[in-house]
Parts: C-alpha cells; structure tokens; sequence
C-alpha cells in the first residue's frame, strides 16, 4: 500500500490552543501524531512510505477561495510585522458575526473573518505544511487512479473541518475535498467521513453538488463541536439536495452502535455507485481518545476497515484527527490492515 508523508508538517507546531473559558493547553494536534504512525507502518511490510508530489496550487484554488489562500499565504509575515505583544501564534479574539458579506481589511480582522475557532492556530509554516498536507492526499488519489486498490495520506494538518474560505479545528485546507475534488474529474465520488467530529468543511464545500456524495458519521453537534453544523436534516441544497448525509451519534456509542450506523452509510455509498471512496480517517472515535466521547475500540476500529473494504472500491485514506497518541499507531494500522 501506498503511503504519502511529508515532513514539512513538523513546521506547524503552534504553541498551545485555546479551550472553552481561555484555558491555554498544549496544541493537541502534535508533530508526535505522525511520529507514531509512521514508527507502526514502517514495523509493518506491506506499507511503502514515500513523499508527495507538487500538484500545484489549481488542484486546491479549486476547492478553496483564492482570497482565503492568499491570506493563509501572508498571515505570519503580516502578524510578524504587526504591533501585536504576543507573536508566538497568530489567533484573532473577534471573529465574524455570522458571515458578513465586507471582507474587512486588517490582519486581525481577517483572521477573524476566516477563522472559527481557537485552534486553527497560524504560526511560521503552518500554510507550507498545509500545502504539503494537500499534496499527500492529491498523491494517493493519483496513486488509486493508477490501479492501486487503495492509498493511505498521511495528513497533517488534518482537513476536514476546513471550508471553502475558513480555518477551523486544526484545519487549513481540506485535504480530502481537494482529492475527492480532484477525483470528480475522472468518475463519481464518495466521501465517508469517520472522524469523531462532524465533517464541516466537507459538507460546506459539496452541499450543491450532486456528484460527490459526501456523509459523516459523527458525534451529535448538540453537544460536541463543531456545535452549529452536522445536523439529521442537513440534506444538501439545489442539485445537491439528497447527496450528503449526517449520522449523528450519541455519547458512549459502543462498536456494535456504531457498526450498525457505519453499515447504513455504506448502503447509501453502494445505491451511489462511485468509482471512487475517499475516506476521512479521524481516530478520535476511539474509546480512549481525550476530545472524545464514543466508545470504539481497536478491534471496532478493524471491523469499520473490513466493512469499508467490502465495498470493493478504490479507497483514498486520509488521516484526519485522533489524539489518543499511544494508540494512533496501533489503531491505523487496525484500519488499513483490512484496506491495503
Ligand atoms: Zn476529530
């Protein structure tokens, strides 16, 4: 199996985050990640680790708006040179009232407006190991396109909570929309979505359209972040209306509650007929993991692989969250012993 890593992540290391109540904590969504994962596949034969390749910008301009990236692209260099008394991250304390339509001009107030929370923090790389993030995920879509059964992208930042023009949850650019994207030009798409947390940027990006079918399986918003999206009855909109999906689940959903759940969505992804699965790989839904509430375990883990695998699909993985540290390896490889 195909793996793409690169190690210009290691540039995005903020110094803490912000939690409810101004708690600053240590930015969860670590260098260490990778670290484990990849000490587990390289103990393994079968995954051959190699860095990604440049697509360019278009492949990514064309899942995010250009003044977005522009303003990823400038934010440290601006914030380095603004008058603000700490520079060690760069992280707004206003941010947009709903979304206004006037972009305003100042660097905090961009922040504000292309932000949606306290831990999409900007520090010196950040842009550069997002834009290496992207091409890990575009490299396993070329990877499936050229007759590989699947393709694991070792993402970091992670994505999917990143929207066509904002940041948010340790997301930058949305890694498996630009492959999904990506992959829209050579058949229909799936996109299944197992983080703990609700797809957002997934589902903001593709809600018009009706050739990527987008579904996520996820903690119910009512009282799990992201909070204000993720919902039953978000259904999609115009053409799109019908072609994304929310399975919302409760706290401590155990394996046999969240397999149950996990087999409807694949019944919905085989009535879709794709030629093409891009699977949203966040290991958050493990029962140890400290930003969740759902209860699967590692053997859970193996069986949603052996379920996915089922459908008989070309699979693009893409690691999206998980921050049970010590487990990451071991439950990665969980999954994609059953997908390689
Ligand atoms: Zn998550």
């Amino acid at each position: 199996m195909k793996v793409f890593y690169s190690e210009i992540h290691r540039r995005h290391d903020p110094p803490f985050e912000v939690f409810d109540g101004g708690l600053r904590v240590p930015y969860l969504e670590n260098p260490d990640r990778m670290e484990r994962i990849l000490k587990a596949l390289r103990g393994v034969d079968w995954a051959e680790i190699s860095a990604p390749t440049d697509f360019g910008l278009e492949p990514i301009a064309a899942v995010h708006d250009q003044e977005y990236l522009d303003f990823l692209t400038s934010a440290w260099t601006e914030w380095l040179a603004s008058d603000a008394e700490d520079k060690s991250t760069l992280l707004p304390a206003t941010f947009a009232l709903r979304r206004q339509p006037r972009r305003p001009k100042s660097l905090l107030g961009r922040a504000g407006y292309y932000m949606m929370d306290l831990s999409a923090c900007i520090v010196d790389g950040t842009y550069e190991a997002a834009l290496a993030s992207a091409n890990c995920a575009l490299s396993a879509a070329q990877a499936v396109t050229e007759g590989g059964k699947s393709a694991f992208a070792l993402c970091r930042p992670p994505g999917h909570h990143a929207g066509r023009d904002y940041a948010g949850g340790y997301c930058f650019i949305n890694n498996a929309a630009v492959a999904a994207n990506w992959l829209s030009a050579k058949g229909r798409v799936a996109i299944l979505d197992i983080d703990y947390h609700a797809g957002n940027g997934t589902q903001d990006i593709f809600f018009d359209r009706d050739d990527v079918l987008t579904i996520s399986i996820h903690a119910d918003p009512d009282f799990e972040y992201p909070s204000f999206i993720g919902f039953e009855e978000e259904r999609g909109r115009g053409r799109g209306l019908g072609f994304h999906h929310n399975f919302p689940l409760h706290k401590g959903t155990d394996d046999a509650a969240y397999l149950a759940t996990l087999d409807q969505a694949l019944g919905l992804i085989g009535e879709f007929k794709p030629a093409y699965l891009v699977l949203s790989a966040g290991m958050d839904i493990y029962a140890e993991d400290p930003l969740g509430t759902v209860k699967v375990t590692t053997n859970g883990i193996a069986e949603i692989g052996k379920r996915i695998a089922s459908l008989e699909l070309p699979i693009v993985v893409v690691m999206e969250g998980g921050y049970a540290n010590e487990a990451l390896g071991r439950n990665i490889l969980a999954l994609l012993e059953e997908l390689k």
